[in-house]
């Protein structure tokens, strides 16, 4: 129960990306209208942008991820009192510190145990790392009810859904429709994608992001694990859930219902209106972002993906519809195969293909029940898909 009359205690897992500083900026936008009290920040390489974080909102605690870098962030916090912390045990640290709302905003992997822990302290969860959902499913979902916190999504798509869903309505509700860019490589032929760069793989069209996001925009994987997301965010069954892509991202994504309607969300693309949202929930907050302006839009454009180029929504669908661990299966051989891509050892297309072939050699793995489970999974999953990596002809 919050005592109302104090401040409402916020820490950022991620603090120092792309959804960490937007947090930030709107957790300082809306200081003054709502009271806010900063408890941990966390980051793992940009030591002086989380050092500077920490002074600038008094938090209580800041964490770096990477365990050789505690006395640098110690000295750079040196006066300031803020704790400083390092490693997975300072991760875990942050999670136990009593924060009413975490945004779990650190990217992959990492982020899923420091979240998990803040959400069976029952902490309110405000989602960007979709890894926690795609890697720990259904258990990740209980960790989250049983804790009595709220699970609030913020990737744009997900705060479209959760914001169009009429909880009263379920029992008509046909599908869910995710709105996708297309990335940089939307136009592009497959014979064009054959030898893209990281450099133009990471330009997206219409967001600005972080890098993994950025490159999984163009190759579509980061639109398959949104699939995977809606799936347990919103107890959908894999055929309800379909994606679009739509060139502009002013349509944030569509709910379906048996009558016939599509209800929409629309905004320019700014994640600080998700994020306001997550954050004030269920009441909406006056942000300082533009505003849509319909006229000189002039035209909202919808095309079906093409699965020959963009192999990944295939993927998803396959991994709905198998079920087991293949979510965690496709997560952590993406992971693996983006980082064989950014050190130049595959090309851009080779991606889906180790993907494809680690989810075919890991069919029988059942869901994981534990976290132990999901650690395990992950780590054969990227054993394997390092083998697919290594013996590709180069
Ligand atoms: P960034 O790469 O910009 O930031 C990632 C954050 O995680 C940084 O604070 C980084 O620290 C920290 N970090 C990196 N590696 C580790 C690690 N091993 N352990 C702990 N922390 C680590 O990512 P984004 O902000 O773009 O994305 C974050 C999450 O949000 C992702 O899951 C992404 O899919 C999701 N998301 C992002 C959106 C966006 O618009 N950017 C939209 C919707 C969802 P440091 O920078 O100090 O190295």
């Amino acid at each position: 129960m919050i005592d109302q009359d104090r401040p409402r205690r916020l820490s950022v897992f991620g603090s120092t990306g792309s959804i960490g500083v937007s947090t930030l900026d709107v957790i300082e936008q809306l200081d003054g209208r709502e009271r806010f009290e900063v408890m941990a920040l966390t980051g793992n390489g940009n030591l002086e942008l989380l050092a500077e974080q920490a002074r600038r909102f008094g938090a209580k605690l800041a964490v770096t991820a990477d365990e050789s870098q505690y006395m640098a962030l110690k000295d750079l916090l040196a006066g300031t009192g803020t704790d400083a912390a390092a490693g997975v045990s300072g991760l875990m640290e942050a999670a136990d510190l009593e924060a009413d709302w975490v945004m779990a905003a650190i990217v992959g992997t990492a982020g899923l145990s420091p979240t998990l822990r803040a959400a069976a302290r029952g902490a309110d969860i405000a989602l960007a790392n979709k890894e926690c959902l795609v890697t720990g499913g259904a258990l990740f979902v209980d960790a989250v009810r049983r804790g009595g916190g709220r699970l609030i999504p913020v990737d744009s798509e997900h705060s479209a859904i959760f914001q169009c869903l009429d909880n009263d309505q379920r029992h008509a509700l046909e599908r869910v429709v995710l709105t996708a860019s297309g990335g940089p490589f939307r136009t592009y032929t497959r014979a064009q994608m054959e030898n893209v760069t990281l450099q133009t793989a990471r330009t997206h069209p219409n967001w600005s992001m972080g890098l993994k996001i950025s490159v999984g925009s163009a190759s579509m994987f980061n639109k398959a694990l949104e699939m995977i997301e809606a799936k347990y965010l919103f107890d959908l069954e894999a055929d309800q859930i379909e994606v679009i892509v739509h060139p502009q991202s002013i349509v944030h994504s569509m709910v379906g219902y048996a009558d016939g309607s599509v209800i929409a969300q629309l905004g320019v693309p700014d994640m600080r209106t998700a994020i306001g949202y997550a954050l004030t929930y269920p009441k909406r907050c006056a942000l300082n972002v533009e505003r849509l302006d319909f006229a000189k839009l002039a035209r909202l454009d919808f095309e079906t993906p093409d699965e020959s180029r963009f192999p990944a929504i295939r993927l998803a669908r396959t991994a709905l519809q198998r079920g087991g661990a293949q979510g965690a299966i496709l997560n952590a051989a993406e992971e693996t195969a983006f980082g064989a891509f950014v050190e130049e050892r595959i090309r851009f297309l080779d991606m889906a293909e180790v993907v494809e072939a680690v989810m075919d050699a890991m069919t029988e793995i059942a869901a994981p029940t534990t976290i132990d489970d999901v650690f395990a999974i992950d780590r054969e999953a990227r054993l394997k898909a390092a083998d697919v990596i290594a013996q590709r002809k180069p």
